[in-house]
């Protein structure tokens, strides 16, 4: 079953707490959450087994994104580019490249890679995810 972009219709309109299945904008937001996250607190100096195993993890993923389109192509890219899992700064700006690559695929804008950590594990040095923080936990 293929995952569909969302129609631009009145019923795909943002309703309340909706909990309705995943479209693949959102099942990519989403994805590429986790898999940021991951790479962010992989470890600095990863185990020979750690490192294979992040490597085959990403490559089984490849094979069962429930997105055709998308696995496809990741697949094609894996081929030639297959992740560099020597350590979480490696990692983390290996899949920082391979998500600009795509998103250049889909008319978007390329991320900073240089910001990257503060993106998914350490916050904007403008304090303002810290403001987020303090607002949630009324402090
Ligand atoms: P997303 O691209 O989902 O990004 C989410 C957030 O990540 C952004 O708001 C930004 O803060 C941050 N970010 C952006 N770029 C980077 C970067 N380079 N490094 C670190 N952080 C970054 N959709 C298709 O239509 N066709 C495809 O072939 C396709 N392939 C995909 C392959 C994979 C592996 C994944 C996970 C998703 C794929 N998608 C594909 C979905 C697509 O990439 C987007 O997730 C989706 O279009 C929603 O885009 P978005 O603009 O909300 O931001």
């Amino acid at each position: 079953m293929k995952l569909q972009k969302k129609q631009a219709t009145a019923a795909a309109q943002p309703r309340e707490d909706p909990q309705c299945p995943l479209d693949r904008e959102e099942l990519g937001r989403s994805t590429w959450s986790f898999l940021h996250t991951m790479a962010a607190y992989y470890p600095d100096h990863p185990s020979s087994p750690q490192q294979q195993e992040m490597g085959q993890f990403i490559n089984l993923f490849s094979k069962f994104f429930p997105c055709d389109e998308c696995a496809e192509d990741l697949r094609g890219r894996l081929k030639t580019n297959q992740p560099d899992t020597s350590s979480r700064h490696a990692l983390s700006q290996w899949l920082c490249r391979l998500h600009n690559d795509i998103n250049v695929r889909l008319g978007k804008t390329e991320f900073d890679c240089s910001r990257v950590d503060e993106r998914w594990r350490d916050g904007w040095k403008d304090g303002s995810c810290r403001l987020k923080d303090c607002v949630e936990k009324f402090c």
